[in-house]
């Protein structure tokens, strides 16, 4: 007998279930109306395959996104399963021939548009066939509360009504209780039959950073994905327009998407991304809804989203496949401004909301000590009491220094204060700086005892200091325009001149040295090179996207446990029976003269450790890879870019490898990287010679600071690479 878990292995490829899959599939055997709300990338799409394929009778499948119902039937043809679509896009002869083939029983799995699936043509059609599963995606659609109401989908009841044999099964990742209420009572669901998975996506790294010079910031993270996909969000479509032009201008591998653009370009740039032609896509919001691509590795946010429901949105769209994805929003307050500007054009209702939306967003982007998780999470009802996430940049920050500010804390608070409680911080950081702006001159603040005490601290700083002053509970912000007032708390700091604690921003921030978590195989990066171009390859002949073809996820697992045989191949997820006799061959053809040439042998695939949370003990032992692909002559920015990481993980992971007792290879290219006078360098490379390479700051100081730390190192791998040799 077939069950869902060997459908999920011999025809899918997997070997574990995500969250609640198997709930939601028995459920749905077992002729139970359910709903399932799972987040973008929860794998709702295995919810009513593999039901499809063990029910005896039809699976239709109504969905509005119809330009992704010919990529999700060629997904499924690539794993052998029969499946067709019914819209608006094909021609008549196509059509025909479709209907055809459901009315012979060739077909599992059906997708139709809910306007399609609304005409008698196919209400005649589906009476002839035995409809098992009724599945409605996008189920939100429904509800007049959701973000994207279609009144077409209210007649869906009806539809509902005339196969009432058929189990139906409602998928949506829309979570809000009113929207999951609404799709129950309007289909007739019973309250028990609901699922609803963890919101939180434990592959995304999130990061929020200044905004300070978003085009040299904006190519500095580009730096690390080199040949992988990855989205860039602009608010306007000037701003997609002139990044797009800069980015490629650069020699970066960009296209633009916004509603401005024609049709058939923005067509041609959509498909040039899904089909791995292009890297990266500069876009408004516009683009993302309806984009089924896996292997999106990093998403930025160039400009402030306008709401933390967009953004979490957006931000879902990377990492479908599992595998680490990179999200960093860059934040300053002139796009705050930005968009209150804008904001302010609007009335009643739809102004309120909307700083609504800006403020919580704000909040959100401003907060440097909690977990980014929670609240994102919470914005969706989700409760995260973990305390640290450990992927974000605020759970993997050094623990902060804190140092006393109780001097320059005492005179921000008491410039809000004589300023009388109703200024933003903006206004009480001029008056502090001594400022000759209209604002201060008209409000005759330059005539307050506060006025111009604050010179020493830049206005960064002081910003800075606000907002610590804020989450530190000495100041309330409130209302339209962010006023400031004090707390008790502030109160009582101020009259006992209790001492504060907190964090002073240096004048002059050296970039964040804060690095993720890593979760992800060690894997071989020239291979794993290798595999794409073979999937490309085998992509183009077909004219699929390369993911239908085979996920990162796949060849990451490849480049990992070196398979030598068909059986092997069997084991890494993603390869399915069909999938094994139609591209088998052709990867083994790859990876079997590779691992000749390097020696590598295959490992052994542990199953238990293939999905989720097992993958990550890997990251301990990524310095033995790291230093492996240097020794076989990978370039240092390659290695940057394939473990998408900053040099000085690299330098940091090398340092490990030959602190490990490994030898490392002489390389120019370190060399290539001191930018110390050869003379002090010399210096520095006796020192190391004379008290060891154990600790830096012997060495650091012997040299009286005339070397900084990130060279010294440099200079201590160069050091230890010589003496190896
Ligand atoms: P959703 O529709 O919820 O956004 P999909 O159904 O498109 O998510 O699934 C996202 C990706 O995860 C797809 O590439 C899919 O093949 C993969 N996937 C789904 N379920 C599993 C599983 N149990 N194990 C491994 N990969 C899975
Ligand atoms: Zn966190």
């Amino acid at each position: 007998m077939t069950t869902p878990v060997i459908v999920l292995k011999n025809t899918f490829g997997y070997d574990t279930f995500r969250p609640l899959q198997r709930e939601v599939i028995e459920n749905v055997l077992a002729r139970r109306d359910t709903l399932a709300v799972m987040p973008t990338g929860g794998g709702k799409s295995l919810c009513y395959q593999i039901p499809a394929m063990l029910l005896p009778g039809l699976t239709v499948v109504v969905s509005p996104l119809i330009a992704l119902m010919k990529d999700q039937v060629e997904q499924l043809r690539a794993v052998g399963v029969p499946a067709l679509f019914l819209n608006s896009t094909l021609s008549p002869q196509d059509y025909a021939e479709n209907m055809d083939a459901v009315r012979r029983g060739e077909v599992k799995l059906l997708y139709v548009a809910p306007e399609t699936l609304l005409t008698p043509r196919i209400f005649g059609l589906l009476d002839s066939a035995q409809v098992d599963l009724l599945t409605i995606d996008e189920a939100h659609c429904i509800s007049e509360w959701g973000h994207d109401f279609r009144p077409e989908y209210r007649q869906l009841v009806e539809v509902r009504r005339r196969f009432p044999q058929g189990v139906c099964l409602a998928l949506t990742a829309t979570a809000t209780l009113r929207v999951r209420a609404d799709i129950k009572a309007s289909l007739g669901f019973s309250q028990s039959n609901e699922f609803v998975a963890s919101f939180n996506r434990e592959n995304l790294y999130i990061e929020v950073a200044p905004k300070r010079d978003p085009i040299k910031q904006t190519v500095r993270f580009l730096e690390r994905f080199k040949d992988q996909s990855g989205i860039i969000y602009c608010f306007s479509r000037k701003q997609v327009d002139e990044l797009a032009a800069y980015l490629s201008q650069k020699g970066f591998s960009v296209r633009p998407y916004h509603a401005g653009l024609e049709d058939d370009e923005r067509r041609r740039n959509q498909e040039d991304f899904i089909r791995d032609d292009a890297q990266i896509m500069v876009a408004t919001i516009a683009f993302g809804m309806g984009i089924n691509k896996p292997n999106v590795r990093f998403i930025l946010h160039y400009d402030l989203p306008k709401s933390i429901e967009g953004y979490y949105q957006e931000i879902g769209r990377a990492g479908r496949d599992g595998l680490p994805a990179f999200c960093l929003l860059l934040y300053n307050y002139s796009d705050v401004a930005k968009q209150r500007y804008f904001i302010d054009q609007k009335e009643g209702d739809e102004r309120r909301v909307a700083i609504q939306h800006l403020d919580a967003i704000v909040r959100y982007a401003e907060d440097e000590i909690n977990c980014r998780r929670k609240p994102l999470l919470a914005y969706f009802g989700e409760q995260y009491t973990t305390p640290k996430c450990n992927n974000c940049d605020n759970c993997t920050a050094a623990a902060p220094v804190l140092i006393d500010i109780t001097l320059p804390a005492q005179k921000f608070l008491s410039c809000v204060k004589r300023t009388g409680e109703r200024f933003g911080a903006g206004h009480v950081v001029d008056v502090l700086r001594g400022s000759k702006g209209e604002k201060v001159l008209k409000w005759e603040h330059d005539k307050l005892s506060t006025y111009g005490i604050g010179a020493d601290l830049t206005e960064k700083q002081w910003m800075h200091l606000a907002r610590q002053l804020v989450q530190m509970g000495y100041l309330d912000q409130g209302g339209e325009y962010h006023t400031l007032s004090l707390t008790d708390k502030a109160m009582d700091a101020l009259r006992k001149r209790s001492p504060i604690m907190g964090q002073l921003q240096e004048a002059e921030e050296r970039p964040s040295n804060r690095e993720a978590r890593r979760t992800e195989l060690d894997y071989n990066a020239t291979l794993f090179g290798l595999l794409r171009q073979k999937r490309k390859e085998l992509a183009d002949a077909a004219e699929v996207p390369p993911y239908v073809i085979f996920s990162d996820k796949t060849l990451v697992e490849m480049a990992a446990y070196f398979p030598q045989s068909l059986e092997t191949l069997l084991e890494i997820s993603g390869v399915g029976q069909v999938k094994l006799r139609q591209y088998g061959e052709a990867f083994l053809e790859v990876i079997r003269p590779f691992c000749e040439q390097k020696g590598l042998q295959e490992r052994p695939r542990l199953r238990a450790s293939s999905e989720g949370k097992g993958d990550r003990g890997e990251g301990s032992r990524r310095f033995v890879a790291v230093g492996e692909a240097y020794n076989e002559g990978e370039s240092i920015e390659d290695l940057m870019a394939a473990y998408a990481v900053t040099v000085g993980t690299i330098l940091d992971h090398l340092m490990r490898y030959a602190a490990a007792g490994n030898r490392l290879r002489d390389g120019d290219d370190l060399r290539a990287m001191i930018t110390t006078p050869v003379d002090k360098q010399e210096a520095a490379l006796a020192a190391f010679n004379e008290l060891g390479a154990a600790y830096l700051k012997p060495v650091f100081d012997k040299l009286e600071g005339g070397v900084n730390y990130d060279e010294l190192k440099l200079l201590r791998l160069v050091y230890l690479a010589s003496q190896a040799g």
